[in-house]
């Protein structure tokens, strides 16, 4: 069977230990490689190939690393197909999301920061005819960046190319329930020429590689997507030590529709939020809330259209949602579902595990469910599902449904959707949350912040956000 290897110093290795883990494939429930059960040893020599590598990256010229950027972005689009079917074998996701959204947005997000490093710059600040001080901003060092499962190679890339583009050296671990387009990364990197010990991926389980990237004195800034429970393990290692954290976090995501929206485009695009990826997306609106007066006309359509959406083998071209990413998050959500029930929701459809045919029989699948009749501070509306199942419940006033929406102990992603120019944006002002889209979902401007508030998590990622995160900020005061 495959195995996978680790990328350090320049060179694809096995774990020090010759330890490995199973890596399965959701649509199919088997195990199909093998990657490395990797512990603090391979993670110690990591970080000495990134701080031997540190020097030389970081005094690098701008437009060497601009090119070996884009280098590696090409290389990526050049093996789309081998990354495309990589993303949906370990995710479960659709071949067809794969190809739309993970591997172009991981090819952008090389590109995108291979620009910004030729352009960012610094302030200066004048104090008249005293003195003038500038600000530097330097590469930290080394880095760790960890990602989850869900989105693996979109979110992987979107902390690994800002932390090359200033002139940091990483030591990154990709989920281990999502490995392969990683594997493949250091592939390419390994081809486009990136000077060895730059970027080293460590592959194994959180509690082992992921807390000695964090607990390591070397790694400086830790860059984190995860679960809210993780990033509190995390924030308190990583406090004490005074390292600098950005961590993205979980989320509960209110989708607000008002009675003056556009009906048919908010009914698809709603569907669109709450199941794309099997709602395994953090930005994914899993409370839907929609004004009285449009309540049934909203239900009757909304819940048509999910029937009407196909479960099944990933690879097939009519699939909408394809496999749950393992058997332990399935059953969790699985126990959401009968919470639901016990807590006096009705199930309007879906509510059942799915049995795959063919190569899938042994697959985790699940019907997309929606559920109505729900207290909005029931456990069901407050905690984080993760899936593809969500809630609808009617609201009467603006000042209601900000209530609700702002309930949950979450502040990640929301939704609106109206006509009303002036209620849209005085909606969007007080959404507790770190994005507001505004009859759109998922709509991406690599420029802006993003991120979370309350437990979404702290720190942002995105254009100059993540060139600051990634550097030290120095003022220099020179007097005249
Ligand atoms: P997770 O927290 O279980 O794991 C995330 C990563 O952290 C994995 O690589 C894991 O191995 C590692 N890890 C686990 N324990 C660790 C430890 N003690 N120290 C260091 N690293 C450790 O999350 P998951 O189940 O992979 O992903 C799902 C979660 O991610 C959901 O809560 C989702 O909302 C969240 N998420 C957030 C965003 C965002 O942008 N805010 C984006 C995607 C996913």
């Amino acid at each position: 069977m495959e195995q996978l290897l680790n990328y350090i110093d320049g060179r694809l290795q096995k774990p020090l230990s010759d330890q490995w883990l199973d890596n399965y494939e959701p649509a199919t429930g088997k195990v199909y490689s093998h990657i490395p059960d990797s512990d603090s040893a391979d993670v110690e020599q990591a970080t000495q190939a990134a701080q031997a590598a540190f020097a030389s990256w970081s005094n690098a010229p701008l437009e060497e690393r601009m090119l070996l950027l884009l280098k590696i972005a090409d290389g990526i689009e050049t093996r789309m197909d081998e990354f495309v079917a990589a993303e949906s074998r370990d995710n479960g996701k659709t071949l067809k999301l794969a190809r739309a959204m993970d591997i172009p947005r991981a090819i952008s997000n090389f590109r995108f920061y291979a620009s910004a490093l030729q352009h960012f710059a610094s302030e200066s600040h004048q104090m008249p005819g005293v003195g003038i001080n500038y600000t530097l901003r330097q590469p930290i060092g080394v880095v760790g960046c960890i990602s989850p499962w869900n989105l693996p190679i979109y979110l992987f890339t979107w902390k690994i190319a800002p932390a090359l583009a200033t002139g940091n050296c990483v030591v990154a671990k990709p989920s281990e329930i999502t490995p392969y387009t990683s594997y493949l990364l250091s592939q390419v990197c390994i081809e486009a020429g990136l000077p060895k010990g730059v970027l080293n991926i460590v592959h194994g389980l959180g509690g082992k590689v992921g807390q000695a990237i964090v607990e390591h004195p070397e790694i400086k800034a830790i860059s984190f997507t995860g679960g809210t429970e993780t990033g509190k393990r995390i924030a308190a290692t990583a406090a004490p030590m005074f390292k600098k954290l950005s961590l993205e976090l979980g989320g509960k995501n209110p989708t607000i529709v008002f009675a003056d929206c556009d009906f048919e485009e908010t009914v698809k695009q709603v569907v669109n939020s709450a199941f794309s990826n099997q709602g395994e997306i953090c930005l994914c609106g899993s409370r839907i809330f929609i004004e009285s007066s449009l309540y049934e006309k909203f239900k009757k359509a909304f819940v048509e259209k999910v029937k009407a959406l196909k479960v099944g083998d990933p690879n097939n071209a009519d699939t909408n949602l394809g496999a749950i990413v393992s058997l332990a998050h399935k059953q969790k959500i699985l126990s959401y579902i009968k919470l639901a029930k016990e807590e006096g929701g009705t199930i309007l459809t879906g509510g059942n595990e799915v049995k795959g045919s063919g190569r899938c029989a042994d697959g985790y699948f699940i019907e997309p469910t929606v559920i109505e009749g729900l207290d909005y501070l029931c456990r069901t509306n407050q905690e984080e599902i993760f899936g593809p199942v969500v809630t609808l419940t009617p609201f009467d006033t603006e000042e209601e449904v900000l209530t609700m929406a702002n309930s949950v102990k979450y502040g990640l992603a929301s939704s609106v959707w109206t006509n009303d120019l002036k209620r849209a944006h005085r909606v969007a002002e007080k959404i507790e949350a770190g994005i507001v889209w505004i009859n759109c979902w998922l709509l991406r401007d690599l420029r802006t912040p993003f991120g979370g508030v309350k437990a979404s998590g702290v720190g942002r990622e995105g254009g100059w956000e993540a060139m600051r995160f990634f550097t030290e900020a120095k003022n220099v005061c020179i007097k005249y």
